[in-house]
């Protein structure tokens, strides 16, 4: 959306009272680019200006005058009790002052842009702000006119293009009006289902406000394979639960964490939040989209509780009986290509998180070892890494050296770290 000379926010409010600033103030903390439009010289609105704050000031003073009055009634004798109507006044003015201040420091605090002027929608996307009120009345004029002329209708088709008629969504409002497909005539236009349009949404919006950079590297997981293969029975009749490469992965990545603080973070304006917990995301495909339930304090389980996490998350998620709680919180992500049999990716980044991990397929490959009589091809079972970090936080030698951190920790993986 924009206002005021053509610049671009993710959201532009219009009016200050309570319903807007609160909005401003929640999208602000959101990292959202914000603006508020207010068309008096104070911000506010009615409840600051005329109703709730003054109301509340002036019977502050009312009660004091009526229990000054009636203070014989309980042995408190005074006399001479006056109303000064003008100091009353004053009183009232200096907490309308000091509400005032508050909203405008919150407005700062969280970074909302204040403009002053007549705002007005002039279509979805767009808010115009006039600071005489003379486009705004003319530009009402119109939609009346054109309300007159063309009756409420559905857009046919071709006319319609993505958004028309709705608010835009992140995901839509960076395409540029030339960029738009024009439909052929055996296309065929449907809407996007809530999760699709969400995904859009979330992973537009996040390459716009993070500094992507990948980094990849190749693990050996031959003692892994072997011990999982050599396990997995055992494990799955013991404890109920499938042995997946997943927790090893998981329990890498809590290690690298923990070394690297900065990959478990996230920026606010020029703020950077260092979370000390680790709730790691992970992403799970469903047949129409993708979801990131989250495994809460991943540093606090064993292994067996990390598998057991993985499993009741990925199944919940598939038959969709995830609470909404179980998808919140994140602190970093894990995404795993190798599902499908991909060697890696670059994932995006699950804001406000800084980094991503995303695992490729696991294959057998020809690998030079080195051994006590000098280098030897061999056999291994390798698997790509990639890490999709923020660069306005991460550098590349923290994100190299994060994956570096995951690789000696699972190369090194022996039994005793499922204990
Ligand atoms: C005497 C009185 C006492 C009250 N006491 C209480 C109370 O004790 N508790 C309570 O909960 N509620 C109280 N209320 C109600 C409360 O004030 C309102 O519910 C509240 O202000 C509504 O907030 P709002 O943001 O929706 O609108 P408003 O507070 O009315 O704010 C709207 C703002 O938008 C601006 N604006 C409008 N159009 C545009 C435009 N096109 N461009 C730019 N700016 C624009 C206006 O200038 C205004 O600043 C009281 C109301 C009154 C009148």
């Amino acid at each position: 959306m924009s206002a005021e000379r053509d610049t671009l926010y993710d959201v532009v409010i219009i009016g200050s009272g309570p319903g807007g600033y609160v909005a401003a103030i929640r999208a602000g903390q959101h990292g959202l680019k914000t603006a508020i439009v207010e068309r008096s010289s104070k911000l506010g609105g009615t409840c600051l200006h005329r109703g709730c704050i003054p109301t509340k000031a002036m019977l502050h003073t009312a009660s004091r005058l009526h229990e000054a009055r009636h203070g014989d009634t309980i042995g408190v004798l005074t006399h001479d009790v006056r109303l000064d109507v003008a100091r009353m006044h004053r009183y009232k003015d200096r907490v309308v002052a000091k509400n005032a201040q508050g909203i405008a420091y919150l407005m700062k605090k969280n970074r909302v842009a204040v403009v002053h002027g007549t705002g007005v929608i002039e279509r979805p996307g767009r808010v115009g702000v006039s600071t005489t009120g003379d486009d705004i009345l003319a530009h009402i004029a119109r939609l009346r006119e054109d309300r007159v002329a063309k009756p409420r209708h559905r857009p046919a088709p071709a006319e319609s293009s993505p958004g028309a008629g709705a608010p835009p969504t992140r995901a839509q409002e960076a395409i540029p009006a030339q960029y738009l497909p024009t439909p052929g005539p055996r296309d065929e236009r449907r809407p996007m289902s809530p999760m699709r349009r969400l995904i859009a949404e979330q992973m537009v919006w996040s390459k716009r406000i993070s500094a992507h950079v990948a980094t990849f590297l190749e693990v050996d997981m031959t003692r892994i394979v072997r011990l999982r293969q050599a396990r997995k029975a055992d494990f799955l009749r013991t404890n109920g639960v499938k042995l997946t490469y997943m927790p090893f992965i998981m329990q890498a990545a809590v290690s690298a964490l923990r070394a690297f603080p900065a990959c478990n973070a996230s920026v606010d304006g020029d703020d950077v939040l260092y979370h000390k917990d680790i709730h790691i995301g992970l992403a799970v495909a469903l047949e129409k989209g993708l979801i990131v339930p989250v495994v809460r304090h991943a540093d606090e389980k064993s292994f067996l509780g990390l598998a057991r996490a993985i499993q009741d998350l990925a199944a919940r998620a598939r038959s969709k009986k995830l609470l909404p709680g179980e998808v919140q919180g994140g602190t970093f992500s894990i995404t795993n290509y190798e599902t499908f049999g991909s060697l890696g990716g670059t994932p995006v980044i699950n804001q406000p998180q800084v980094a991503i991990l995303g695992i490729g397929a696991i294959e057998k490959r020809p690998w030079v070892v080195e051994g006590p009589d000098g280098d030897a091809i061999a056999i291994r079972h390798i698997m790509m890494l990639s890490l999709s970090y923020d660069h306005r936080l991460v550098d590349g030698a923290t994100g190299s050296l994060f994956l570096d951190h995951v690789k000696r920790v699972l190369e090194a993986h022996d039994e005793s770290m499922m204990g």
